[in-house]
């Protein structure tokens, strides 16, 4: 017990120290497309290589909806034109206007209920990190349970197949009010590469009522904490369809 105690005071606390300061390491974030100032020929040409239809031509650019972004970096690796990429992490948003977070005393502390619609693995394999002792989401008051019984939260990962369509429902009436639903990843979000098909039917937003969007392909753990704290009312929402700002003070590259 003493070697414990010793050891711990030796090695000092290891968690992440999001959300009270900035994450820096390496790699906690792979980062997302930005809107971009590009002249019209090559944003035509950029946006045909989207092949989820995430990047959509302005008047002055291009500009991209998050929701659709699979992570492809097929827009920032080309040869001779590319899009902006933006860092950081604190990437959701509310799905519509009318989205609220939890205010107090809901906030302070969430019972989440994870449920894979159809997941390939990659964002339950994020989620899980949020439970290990770097993101260890439990000093923030964040829970994960078994049962919608106890659920505030319902975080749904993985693009929603018409088989599990039934157990998100019966998942989402089993949860007490207030409740509110996160979903996680462009699967979830848009269908991603799955889109509308025979097996799946696009987002979860167009089956049950989504309050909370995290993009990404899948989120890094940040950004789903990041989710967390915008249902729980303690961080802002970020915008998901990033627009080329209007200035004539700058001209296109
Ligand atoms: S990284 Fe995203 S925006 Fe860029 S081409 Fe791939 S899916 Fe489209």
């Amino acid at each position: 017990m003493t070697n414990w105690v010793i050891k711990g005071l030796r090695t000092g606390v290891k968690s992440t120290r999001y959300p009270r300061a900035e994450e820096t390491a390496a790699g906690c974030s792979p980062g997302l497309p930005a809107a971009t100032r590009l002249p019209s020929d090559l944003a035509e040409m950029i946006v045909a290589r989207c092949p989820t239809g995430a990047l959509e031509r302005s008047l002055e650019g291009v500009d991209v909806d998050l929701r659709r972004c699979v992570h492809c970096f097929r827009c920032t690796r080309g040869s001779n034109c590319t899009v902006d990429w933006s860092g950081g992490y604190d990437w959701a948003g509310f799905a519509t206007e009318r989205t609220g977070a939890f205010g107090p005393p809901f906030g302070r502390s969430l019972h989440i209920l994870v449920v894979d619609t159809g997941d390939c693995g990659a964002c339950l394999s994020e989620v899980k990190q949020l439970n290990n002792p770097y993101y260890n989401m439990h000093r923030l008051g964040f829970f994960l349970t078994p049962t919608p019984r106890h659920a505030d939260v319902l975080l749904v990962v993985g693009a929603l197949t018409e088989q599990m369509r039934l157990p998100l429902r019966k998942a989402y009436d089993a949860m007490p009010t207030p409740k509110r639903v996160v979903a996680a990843g462009a699967c979830a979000l848009s269908g991603g590469v799955f889109g509308r098909s025979f097996i799946c039917s696009g987002g979860v937003g167009e089956f049950l009522p989504v309050d909370v969007e995290v993009p990404g392909n899948p989120p890094p753990p940040l950004a789903i904490l990041h989710g967390l704290m915008v249902v729980a009312g303690r961080k802002p929402p970020a915008s998901l369809y990033r627009r080329v700002e209007n200035s004539s003070a700058d001209e296109p590259r």
